[in-house]
């Protein structure tokens, strides 16, 4: 079964009298492992798209099964566990908490779980070394550059292990050359930890790093099925 399976998905947005179809029959399947870049005009429904992928959101109609589960049944804790469980979440503006250290904000989704996590510092620790933050355990974001506060939140999102990364515009924030540091660091865990990657973004060169794009208009997706091939060498 693939990782991601969505048939038919619609979301609509009742807005007094007005309907917003934010999407319209959306169909496609992503595979374990791959790296796939969301890409298509503003309000064309990524967004959308990503937090229903993401279980924050729910679909008006279609169905959605991750990792062979439906998602439509299930109960609203049972939805945040497998949110926290299975899925890190990437922002543009980063989302740390400012009164906490590095360490700290890596540390808090280990801190929603259901068990006490005994070794959650060393945990924490590692997930800033694997992005290359080991000697900033301790800063406060405002001590921070800005591809390094988007560091400690890929941290955050990699800290439970998770099978799927969402980063929405995740460079949006950063510019050409840290855009490039963060993408190699999602490519790398791509490829060695076969994490499932989903980037939204407006950039082709972002979306060169992905081995998959996929574009949205006006709620539908233009290429479901289809893979496109690297448009530049980085
Ligand atoms: P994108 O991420 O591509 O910019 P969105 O998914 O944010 O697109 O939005 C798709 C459409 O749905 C837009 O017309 C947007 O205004 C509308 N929309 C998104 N979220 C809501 C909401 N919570 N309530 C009403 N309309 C919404
Ligand atoms: P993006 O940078 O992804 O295009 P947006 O500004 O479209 O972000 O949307 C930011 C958030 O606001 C999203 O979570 C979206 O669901 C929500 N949103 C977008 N449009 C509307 C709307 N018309 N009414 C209410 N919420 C909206």
């Amino acid at each position: 079964t693939p990782l991601i399976d969505v048939r038919h998905l619609s979301k609509t947005y009742s807005l007094g009298e007005v309907e917003v179809h934010a999407l319209s029959d959306v169909t496609i399947t992503i595979s374990r492992g791959s790296f796939v870049a969301v890409m298509g005009p503003s309000g064309s429904g990524k967004s959308t798209f990503m937090n229903i992928i993401g279980c924050l959101d729910r679909p008006t109609s279609g169905s959605y099964f991750l990792d062979g589960v439906s998602v439509e049944s299930m109960e609203r804790d049972e939805l945040a566990e497998i949110r926290n469980r299975k899925i890190g979440f990437v922002f543009q503006n980063f989302n740390l908490l400012a009164r906490v250290t590095a360490l700290e904000n890596a540390k808090l989704p280990l801190l929603y779980a259901d068990n006490v996590i005994r070794d959650a510092d060393a945990r924490a620790a590692k997930a800033l070394a694997a992005v290359g933050l080991e000697g900033q355990l301790q800063n406060m974001p405002s001590q921070l550059s800005g591809g390094q506060q988007q560091r400690v939140a890929i941290a955050r999102a990699i800290v439970n292990e998770p099978q799927i990364i969402l980063a929405d515009e995740p460079t949006g924030a950063l510019d050409t050359k840290t855009s490039r540091e963060i993408m190699t660091i999602f490519r790398d865990l791509n490829q060695t930890r076969s994490i499932t990657v989903i980037v939204v973004t407006h950039s082709d060169e972002v979306a060169a790093y992905a081995d998959r794009i996929i574009y949205f208009r006006d709620g539908r997706l233009v290429n479901g099925e289809a893979a496109v091939p690297m448009p530049v060498v980085l």
